[in-house]
């Protein structure tokens, strides 16, 4: 089918965020408030640590601020999966951390798990599958570097299944698929908006204050307290955790160690029975392809598609623009690439078309860090893959707000910080390098040129 026919009665906005289901905002904080802890933020970050600061001590008085809406973000609109990986995937976490290696994953496999202990015991209603996830290889190249990933993951403990041709398609069925990597238990299927509301439900039963449409503006320090100034009112804290994302961060020092990246998805009219046997895909799992421009797609609950990722755009001059989060050239490609992995599927239509920005920094995985005297925390730079490990990154800022030391705050992970991203245009022009260079990569079975290996020898890198 014509890729633009099938888009054009797509809603341009973001699928799980079109739902009468979603919840009226709070009214904007007007007045002053006092707490003890200030969360700003109402995505996955700030509503685990709002959260989490009430399950450590009921007693501690929390209030949350959002600028927009809860969950009207990254949070809202990327593609739900939950993975366990704290660290971009294994080989990411492998290659940057060795020697905590095995203690990131075994962190990273418990957060999952609360995750899904949260999910029963404050019932919340998003729609969370632990289905699992395949990487599949759409060239015989990948196929080899995924039988290589295998024997990798294998020697770390990693329980990892390697799918040749035919056990891929048997599991979901595209003629483009050569073989695939099969991890069954370490990633979850969300909705993700529901995630979100779900959270700000359970985080004001366990009684935090949450106002939107309120923005910090600025936050100074107030005596022994914090001082956070919004556009109506003024909150002073003894504590705050910043859980802004992509946004620029309250703290200068923090602002140059992530840049914006604009990733886009579609999801399809749900498919009929004919169609979903077309196709296979009884497991329900999530799926990835292993490009260095890859898609991720997975079926949502009433079994539309969602189709998303290739085109990881970087806005000029690294501004964000509500704009941005509209492409038509990608939805066209996207449309293209999508009917190329399932020609089964001919005829759908495509019902959303959205785009959003992630939190690039050059480790691909969070950093964390403190300011004014150990009063305020921060974790950002979760590069696509943080709807499973904010709810890490808030267990790190509570325990760096402690001033207590756990087995998350000895980490290297925790304690380092990645290189920042050079002034403009330096950093466009570096980033503009870099993704020639992976696209070309992606043309000559994965060869990487000077300036990639150059970087990987840096520890450099742009993904997303
Ligand atoms: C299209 C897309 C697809 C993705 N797919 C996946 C995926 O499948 N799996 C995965 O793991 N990750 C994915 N991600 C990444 C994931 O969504 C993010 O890592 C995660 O949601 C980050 O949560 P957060 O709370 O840190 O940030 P956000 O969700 O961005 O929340 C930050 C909030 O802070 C608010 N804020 C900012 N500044 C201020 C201020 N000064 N005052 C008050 N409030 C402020 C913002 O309004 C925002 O609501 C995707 C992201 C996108 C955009």
């Amino acid at each position: 089918m014509d890729p633009a026919r099938a888009l054009a009665a797509a809603r341009p906005v973001p699928y799980w965020l079109d739902d009468p289901a979603r919840p009226a905002a709070q009214p904007a904080l007007a007045g002053a408030e006092h707490c003890d802890l200030l969360v700003v933020g109402g995505g996955y970050s700030g509503l685990w640590t709002a959260l989490l600061a009430r399950e450590r001590d009921p007693g501690r008085d929390v209030v949350l601020i959002e600028a927009g809406r809860i969950g009207s973000a990254a949070s809202g609109r990327n593609g739900g999966f939950c993975a366990a990986s704290l660290t971009h995937g294994f080989a990411n976490g492998l290659a940057r951390w060795p020697g905590e290696f095995a203690a990131l994953e075994d962190l990273g496999a418990r957060n999952l798990d609360a995750i899904e202990a949260a999910v029963r015991r404050y019932g919340l209603d998003c729609e969370f599958e632990r289905t699992g996830e395949i990487d599949v290889a759409t060239a015989p190249y990948q196929a080899e570097e995924l039988r290589q990933a295998h024997a990798t993951a294998l020697q770390h403990g990693l329980d990892l299944e390697y799918l040749d041709r035919d056990q891929v398609r048997a599991e979901v069925d595209s003629p483009t698929f050569h073989a695939g990597l099969y991890d069954r238990r370490g990633v979850a299927m969300v909705h993700p908006a529901k995630l979100a509301w779900g959270l700000r439900r359970a985080a004001e039963r366990a009684g935090v204050r949450i106002y939107e449409h309120t923005p910090a503006l600025a936050l100074v320090r107030h005596g022994a307290a914090l001082a956070v100034r919004t556009p109506y009112g003024r909150v002073l804290a003894h504590h705050a955790a910043l859980g802004t994302g992509v946004f620029p961060s309250l703290l200068r020092r923090t602002r140059h160690r992530t840049v914006p990246v604009y990733d886009y998805a579609l999801t399809t009219e749900p498919l009929t029975e004919d169609q979903r046997a077309a196709i296979g895909w009884r497991g329900r799992q999530g799926l990835g392809d292993s490009a260095n421009r890859f898609h991720y797609f997975r079926l949502t609950a009433d079994n539309r598609v969602l189709w998303g990722g290739y085109d990881a755009v970087y806005p000029r001059g690294g501004r964000m623009d509500p704009a941005y989060e509209q492409r038509p050239a990608t939805y066209l490609r996207l449309a293209r690439h999508f009917f190329a992995c399932f020609p089964q599927l001919e005829g759908v239509r495509f019902s959303h078309a959205w785009g959003g920005a992630i939190d690039t920094c050059t480790r691909f995985s969070a950093f964390f860090g403190t300011a004014h005297g150990g009063r305020v925390a921060y974790a950002a730079g979760y590069t696509g893959l943080g709807v499973g490990a904010t709810r890490f990154g808030a267990e790190v800022m509570l325990d760096l707000l402690s001033g207590l030391t756990t087995e998350r705050t000895v980490l290297a992970m925790v304690r380092r910080r990645p290189p920042p991203f050079p002034p403009e245009p330096l950093a466009t022009a570096g980033i503009g390098l870099t993704q020639w260079s992976l696209a070309r990569a992606d043309r000559t079975q994965g060869r990487r040129n000077l300036w990639l290996r150059a970087l990987d020898r840096a520890g450099l890198g742009f993904d997303s």
